[in-house]
């Protein structure tokens, strides 16, 4: 894939990159683990003080950052600026809890024999971020205010077609104060990332992206013992039962459906109504897709704007294709437009069956699959039907209901009554082949940490004594 900027909404190429050569990125390599041995000797106060300035960078730059992750990707500037005032907020979150996070967390020193023992989280060193397209700023946020805060350094392989974000993101944290070197973008395609991750100072590795290229980086990650965080795909479902408030479930389904053009990992993208309640939320719902704007996405009055490539439209029309001809029926939508650039019409499919495309891939676009269960059962049966395990969404009012939901959605997360989100206050990631490992929160920050234990006894030559050592 060539690394450029190729504007979604128009189908130009307006700015291609070389990709770094062996030689380079070896040196930024080294730039990131000498930055690395540099940031030990910094503060959480200090790095701290790095992240605020980065979020209020991300602040002052709001409106140019955005258009430019329009023009890269083609989701509606609306939803761009959110993004840039979301990733500052990460910032501040970090900044201002990573010293509760990273205490050291005390242990019954009784129990171990000793007269002191504790854990203490310390950073493990180089990490490599292969990040995706679809919100080019906040995927590598999450992972970089973390990791940067605990004193971690990163080196960033940004998808090919977000090269000037990529370029951006590198700025942004050297502008803040962080030395050289602490974070990198390296310009480089998919095939460098294997010398990249085999080299001995690079620590671990995270990405979000396809099962494709998680099933890739964790077989080289093992080849190296190396840790991986992996961020894959989703099918997530949003289940309605009878009880439900139907009008506020079909709204939230079109945003939960269309939202960053339907290119979202935790989109929900199966719908899954109760019969009793199925006709009447599939009307209210596919009114609501038919009536969003699609068009310019730095038009205000837009609601989607075109998928980010070309490929991606491709596979999503099949997607809907396949389901037609094997006798799915479609409520609204599912035309290719003619014209210009990559826009695809939010769509509404029903009468799906299993061995449809639909059924049991996740589809890239704004294009809403919808499912009838008798039952509570099966509602559960359906959703947990996919290999997929990301987010998950349930509307009831039935307390005893929701509980049950909590437990059964075979998910890494469960939103009763709303739509799947990121929070950095919660942690993020999948189950099953969505991935593993987590981000955000403590939990997330922890996962490029070293859970170092430290024992510390009495000096005395009965230390230990009655234990048993492996
Ligand atoms: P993708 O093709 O896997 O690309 C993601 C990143 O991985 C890019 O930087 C890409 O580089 C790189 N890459 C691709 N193949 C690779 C390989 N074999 N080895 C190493 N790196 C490789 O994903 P996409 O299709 O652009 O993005 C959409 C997918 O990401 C969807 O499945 C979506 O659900 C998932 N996603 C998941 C999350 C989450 O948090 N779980 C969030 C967002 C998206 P190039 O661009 O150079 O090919």
């Amino acid at each position: 894939m060539p690394i450029a900027t190729t504007n979604p909404a128009t189908g130009q190429v307006l700015k291609t990159y070389d990709p770094m050569s062996d030689e380079q990125v070896d040196a930024a390599i080294e730039r990131a683990y000498l930055a690395f041995r540099q940031l030990h000797g910094t503060t959480l106060a200090e790095r701290g003080r790095w992240l605020i300035a980065a979020a209020e960078l991300l602040e002052a730059e709001r409106d140019e950052t955005a258009r430019m992750m329009t023009t890269e990707m083609g989701k509606t500037y609306a939803a761009a600026k959110a993004e840039v005032t979301k990733c500052a907020a990460a910032c501040r979150f970090y900044a201002d809890n990573a010293v509760r996070m990273l205490a050291d967390e005390p242990a019954d020193a009784g129990a171990v024999k000793a007269k002191r023992a504790f854990i203490r989280y310390q950073p493990i060193g180089p990490v490599l971020a292969v990040m995706p397209w679809n919100f080019p700023l906040w995927q590598v946020m999450r992972f970089a205010a973390p990791a940067l805060m605990a004193g971690n350094t990163g080196l960033l392989k940004h998808a090919s077609n977000v090269p000037q974000t990529a370029l951006y993101l590198e700025e942004l944290f050297r502008r803040a104060g962080f030395p050289e070197g602490a974070f990198t973008t390296l310009l480089v395609g998919s095939d460098a990332v294997d010398r990249i991750l085999s080299d001995p100072r690079v620590r671990a590795a995270t990405l979000t992206g396809s099962e494709v290229a998680g099933r890739s980086i964790a077989q080289i990650a093992g080849r190296e013992l190396k840790k991986t965080v992996l961020e894959l795909g989703g099918s997530d479902p949003f289940v309605v039962m009878p009880s439900a408030d139907l009008d506020g479930a079909a709204e939230v389904a079109t945003t939960a459906r269309c939202q960053n053009n339907g290119q979202s990992c935790i989109a929900a993208k199966r719908f899954i109504i109760h019969t009793d309640v199925f006709d009447a939320f599939a009307e209210r719902f596919a009114a609501r897709m038919a009536a969003l704007t699609v068009g310019d996405p730095m038009d205000d009055a837009t609601d989607v704007g075109p998928l980010a490539t070309d490929r991606g439209r491709a596979e999503v029309h099949a997607q809907v294709q396949d389901a037609a001809d094997s006798g799915a029926t479609i409520l609204c939508g599912g035309e290719l437009p003619a014209g210009g650039g990559w826009f695809y019409p939010p769509t509404v499919v029903t009468d799906l069956r299993p061995g449809m495309r639909m059924w049991a891939e996740e589809v890239f676009g704004p294009v809403a699959g919808l499912y009838r269960a008798s039952s509570y059962e099966e509602a559960i049966e359906i959703a947990n039907s996919t290999s997929f395990g990301l987010g998950s969404n349930a509307w009831t009012t039935d307390p005893a209901e929701q509980e049950r939901f909590a437990t059964d959605l075979d998910a890494g997360s469960v939103f009763i009554n709303g739509m799947t989100t990121s929070y950095p206050e919660l942690p993020f990631g999948g189950v099953k082949n969505s991935g593993y490992g987590r981000e955000l929160s403590a939990v997330g920050m922890r996962e490029f940490c070293n859970t170092k234990t430290v024992w510390v006894g009495e000096g005395e030559a009965t230390a230990g004594a009655g234990a048993h050592s492996e």
